[in-house]
């Protein structure tokens, strides 16, 4: 993928009801269950779109396995079969349907204290290079999978379990939350490649640490928004083989925020829109958090940080018409000339 090219646009498959026919579920010796790609899955396709079988509030641990224990029972027998069928990597030392839970839910949304689990995507496994990705869709109370990279036939469907860690935090974190020592194609890069992409690793964390610090993003919005465009250029490198990442609808939503803050219209609305178009692939359209960022790129003035200041002041018809690539992209970052 370019490092300054706009995203591709995304398949027009994503948003609608996925084909039950795209994947099937098999065993593989050594690793257990797997989705298993049967036809050849475009970018930004919606995979699966899954109710949870039933979802809990973590709070202590033993009023958790009372919920869990008062919930399964209320299940239908196989949909209590599918749950006590999957791992459980806290055997012995949690209560067993509580340790099962924490093993395999997923948080419905980013801040939610609530969880799920899931017939089928919680027999996705995980890999440091994943080519799908889950999120919890609010508005239909489901969680979604899509395709982050064109997938072939014969081909398993990965998620990440981890953030964009470099290999020894994200190895030391699936073997003590999960239990197992990964052996995807990322961990398995010879040494001299393991070592340039955990140095990029390092680089993304380091980046996304000094993008969330909300006294730059006041005090020097130049340097907050040079390090999302670093950052960008980091992501494209890391992800050679041209996949997306939510990690880019972040860092175009960052880059919204700061243009924003400082009521620069022209260029928030720019952002916004790769924000949108990072969401569809990897959320789909039907989205709320892609619904938001339509609206921003529709209107950039209806973020609630808009007027905090007027250092970069400028109206969304400002986007420049008659630039080349390149300038545009130059002017979009502030590049100055030097
Ligand atoms: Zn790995």
């Amino acid at each position: 993928m370019s490092t300054t090219a706009a995203l591709p646009t995304p398949a027009g498959v994503s948003g609608k009801e996925p084909d039950p026919q795209l994947h099937r579920i098999e065993t593989i010796p050594g690793i257990g269950r797997a989705l298993i790609v049967c036809t050849p899955i475009p970018l930004g396709t919606r995979i699966l779109c899954e109710k949870p079988l039933f979802t809990t509030t973590s709070t202590s641990y033993k009023v958790m396995n009372a919920d869990i224990t008062k919930k399964l029972r209320a299940l239908p027998v196989e949909s209590q079969r599918q749950f006590l069928s999957l791992h459980n990597n806290f055997t012995g030392t949690l209560y067993p349907f509580t340790g099962t839970f924490i093993t395999n839910a997923l948080p419905c949304g980013p801040d939610s204290d609530t969880a799920g689990v899931y017939a089928t995507i919680c027999l996705i496994n995980h890999s440091c290079s994943p080519n799908a990705h889950t999120n919890w869709n609010n508005a239909l109370q489901k969680e979604t999978l899509h395709a982050t990279r064109p997938i072939v036939p014969g081909e398993q469907i990965t998620i990440c379990y981890t953030q964009t860690w470099p290999s020894y935090d994200r190895r030391a974190y699936l073997k003590h939350q999960f239990g197992f020592d990964c052996a995807c194609t990322l961990c398995q890069l010879p040494a001299v490649l393991l070592k340039r992409s955990d140095a990029r690793r390092s680089e993304i964390v380091s980046l996304d640490k000094l993008i969330g610090d909300a006294n730059l993003l006041m005090s020097n919005p130049q340097e907050a928004l040079a390090a999302c465009h670093k950052l960008l250029i980091v992501v494209n490198e890391e992800l050679w083989d041209g996949g997306s990442t939510p990690l880019l609808a972040r860092l175009y939503y960052d880059a919204v925020q700061i243009t924003i803050t400082h009521g620069d219209q022209a260029r928030a609305s720019v952002f916004a829109q790769r924000a949108y178009e990072a969401r569809v692939v990897c959320d789909g359209e039907d989205s709320p958090e892609t619904e938001r960022m339509k609206g921003f790129a529709r209107d950039p003035s209806s973020h609630k940080n808009f007027g905090s200041s007027k250092k970069w002041k400028s109206k969304k018809a400002q986007v420049p018409k008659d630039l080349g690539d390149e300038e545009f992209e130059a002017w979009l970052w502030r590049v100055e000339k030097r």
